[in-house]
C-alpha cells in the first residue's frame, strides 16, 4: 500500500483506479520527494472517460439546458471556486512549486473567478443571424452551436489557471470535455473535480479527467473518433504531434503554444518603470511562463544604466522554499524541467555570452531551484535569444535604430507577445501595429483579463482564448435553408 496520497481519474461523476493498474508519482518540487500519485491511464480508461462525455452531451441534461441556465451554473462554480481558492493553491503549490501567487486569483474578484462569471454573462449573448441570401423564396439562418465532447489538454507551469480559461469557455458555449492535464501536475486538476463532485453541482459526465503520458494517453485522447475538438497548452513539440494526429481525423486544433517574447526598451524611456516591469515580466514563477518577456533589446544609450538597474532588482530575488513567506522565486516545477534550464544556461555560457548574473546556485536547498540569471551582448540569431527556457534567465542586446529594432523584435518563430518602454506613446503604438505578435504590452507587461483575447502569431499557435473570441472558438456555427416557395395554389396570391 502506498502511502502517497492518490488522486484517481474521474470519468462520469466517479473515482476510477487505472485499469492497467499504473500509477504515476508526482513530485514536491521543494524538496524534489514524491507526495502523490496519479493514475497513468491507457486507451481503455480513455475511451470510459469520452463514453461518459458522450453520454453527456447527447442523452444528459447539459446539452438540452438554455443558454442562459448554463450561465447560472457557471456563475455558481466561480462562487465555488472561489470558497475553495486556499484549498486549490495548497495543492497546486506542493505540486508544481509555484510561489503564492495561485490563491488570490482563485478569490472573489481574482481573475480566474472573473473567468466564470464573465463566460455566465456571456452564455446567452451569442445570437444567430438571417441571412438576406440572394435566392428566391429561401428563408436562410445560422445558429451557433457546440462541438460535442471537447479534450484540453493543459502544461504543468499553471494548470488550474490554464484549466480555468480553457473549460470556463468549453462549458459556456455548451460542450462536455475530457481534460488532460500534464503527467508532472495533475493533482490540483482532480483536487477542483472533487469540489466539483462534493458540491453536486455538474451533471455527470460533463467533466471528466484522464491522466498519464503525453504520447500515450494524451495521444490516445486525440485519436479518439468521438473527441471533436481539442484545445492544446503545452509546448511547441508537443503541440505539432497532437495536430498531426489531429490532422488524420480532420479535427480542429486550438494551439496555446511557447514563445521567445522581445521586450524594447528606447532611450526616452522611464528606466525605473522598464526595469522593474521586465524584472516581473522574467522572474516571478522562475521564468516558467509562456509569455515570459525574455528577449531585452535595450537602446545603445541607456542599455548599462537599464542593466545595472535589472540586476540590482534580479539580484533582490529570494529563492527558496515555496512555504517560506520570503521567498519571492520557488522551484521550477519538475526535476526533468529544472535540468533542461542548467543545461540551457551551461550552452550559453560555453558559447561565450557575458554572464553577468548567475543564478545557478542562487539556493543551497535539495528541490529545483535557479535563480535569475542575466547574459549581456546576445546577438539576436543566438540560441539564448531564439528558444524558449522557460526559466528565470533574460538576454540582452544593443540597439541604435527603431525601424532595425522591429526586424530584430519579429525575428523569431514565435510570435506571443511583446513589451515596449517608452515616453512617446503615438509611436509606441505604431511599433505595436508592426510586431508580429498576439499581445503587445505598453509601458507594462504581463496583464490579462477575462474580455480580451490572448493567443499566438507564427508559431506560438493559433485560435484565441479569453473574450467573445475565446468562447467563440469552441463553437460551430450551423446555416439552416427554409424553402418557402408556395407552389401553384398560393393562397395568399390574389
Ligand atoms: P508539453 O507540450 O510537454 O505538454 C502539454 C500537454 O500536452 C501535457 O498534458 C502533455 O502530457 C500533453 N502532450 C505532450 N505531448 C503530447 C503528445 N504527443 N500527444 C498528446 N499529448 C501530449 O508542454 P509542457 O512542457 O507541459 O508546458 C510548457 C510549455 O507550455 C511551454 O512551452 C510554454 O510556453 C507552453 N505554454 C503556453 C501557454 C500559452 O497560453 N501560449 C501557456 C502556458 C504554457
Amino acid at each position: 500500500m502506498s502511502d502517497l496520497t492518490s488522486f484517481p481519474f474521474f470519468a462520469g461523476d466517479q473515482w476510477h483506479d487505472p485499469a492497467s493498474g499504473k500509477w504515476i508519482e508526482s513530485e514536491n518540487p521543494a524538496d524534489g520527494r514524491a507526495w502523490a500519485r496519479v493514475p497513468d491511464c491507457d486507451a481503455a480508461d480513455v475511451a470510459h472517460a469520452v463514453a461518459a462525455a458522450k453520454t453527456a452531451f447527447n442523452d444528459g441534461p447539459w446539452g438540452r439546458l438554455l443558454p442562459a441556465q448554463r450561465g447560472r451554473v457557471l456563475r455558481q462554480i466561480g462562487d465555488l471556486i472561489s470558497a475553495n481558492a486556499d484549498r486549490l493553491g495548497e495543492i497546486e503549490l506542493r505540486d508544481n512549486g509555484r510561489t503564492g501567487t495561485i490563491a488570490p486569483g482563485l478569490r472573489e474578484g481574482g481573475w480566474q473567478v472573473d473567468s466564470w462569471h464573465y463566460y455566465a454573462g456571456l452564455c446567452d449573448k451569442f445570437e444567430g443571424r438571417i441571412i438576406p441570401a440572394e435566392l428566391p423564396d429561401m428563408h436562410n439562418y445560422m445558429s451557433w452551436e457546440p462541438f460535442g465532447v471537447v479534450a484540453l489538454f493543459l502544461p504543468w507551469n499553471a494548470p488550474i489557471g490554464t484549466l480555468i480559461w480553457k473549460l470556463s469557455a468549453a462549458l459556456a458555449a455548451g460542450n462536455t470535455v475530457v481534460i488532460k492535464p500534464s503527467e508532472h501536475a495533475s493533482c490540483s486538476t482532480l483536487e477542483l473535480m472533487k469540489i466539483f463532485s462534493e458540491a453536486d453541482i455538474l451533471p455527470a459526465g460533463v467533466v471528466n479527467v484522464v491522466t498519464g503520458f503525453g504520447p500515450s494517453t494524451g495521444a490516445a485522447l486525440v485519436r479518439h473518433p468521438d473527441v471533436r475538438l481539442i484545445s492544446f497548452t503545452g509546448g511547441t513539440s508537443g503541440g505539432q504531434a497532437v495536430a498531426a494526429v489531429a490532422a488524420e481525423q480532420v479535427k480542429p486544433v486550438i494551439m496555446e503554444l511557447g514563445g521567445k517574447s522581445p521586450q524594447i526598451v528606447r532611450a526616452d524611456a522611464d528606466l525605473d518603470l522598464a526595469a522593474k516591469g521586465i524584472a516581473g515580466a522574467i522572474f516571478p514563477g522562475g521564468g516558467q511562463s509562456c509569455i515570459s518577456g525574455s528577449r531585452l533589446l535595450i537602446h545603445a544609450d541607456v542599455i548599462e544604466d537599464f542593466t545595472t538597474r535589472l540586476a540590482a532588482l534580479a539580484a533582490a530575488e529570494v529563492v527558496g522554499s515555496p512555504s517560506d513567506p520570503d521567498s519571492t522565486i520557488g522551484p521550477l516545477a519538475n526535476r526533468a524541467h529544472y535540468q533542461s534550464v542548467l543545461t540551457k544556461i551551461d550552452a550559453a555560457e560555453a558559447a561565450g555570452h557575458r554572464l553577468i548574473l548567475d543564478g545557478r546556485s542562487a539556493c543551497r536547498d535539495a528541490g529545483y531551484y535557479v535563480g535569475p540569471t542575466i547574459f549581456a551582448d546576445v546577438p539576436n540569431g543566438a540560441d539564448l535569444a531564439q528558444t524558449e527556457v522557460f526559466g528565470p534567465v533574460a538576454s540582452t542586446e544593443a540597439w541604435t535604430s527603431d525601424i532595425d529594432v522591429i526586424r530584430k523584435a519579429n525575428d523569431t518563430p514565435y510570435g506571443l507577445a511583446a513589451g515596449i518602454w517608452t515616453a512617446d506613446v503615438a509611436l509606441g503604438m505604431r511599433m505595436a501595429a508592426r510586431i508580429e505578435a498576439g499581445t503587445v504590452y505598453i509601458n507594462n507587461y504581463f496583464n490579462a483579463s477575462s474580455q480580451s483575447p490572448v493567443g499566438g502569431f507564427k508559431q506560438s499557435g493559433y485560435g484565441r482564448e479569453n473574450g467573445i473570441e475565446g468562447m467563440r472558438c469552441f463553437m460551430q456555427t450551423k446555416s439552416v435553408w427554409l424553402a418557402t416557395n408556395p407552389g401553384p395554389n398560393d393562397p395568399l396570391d390574389a
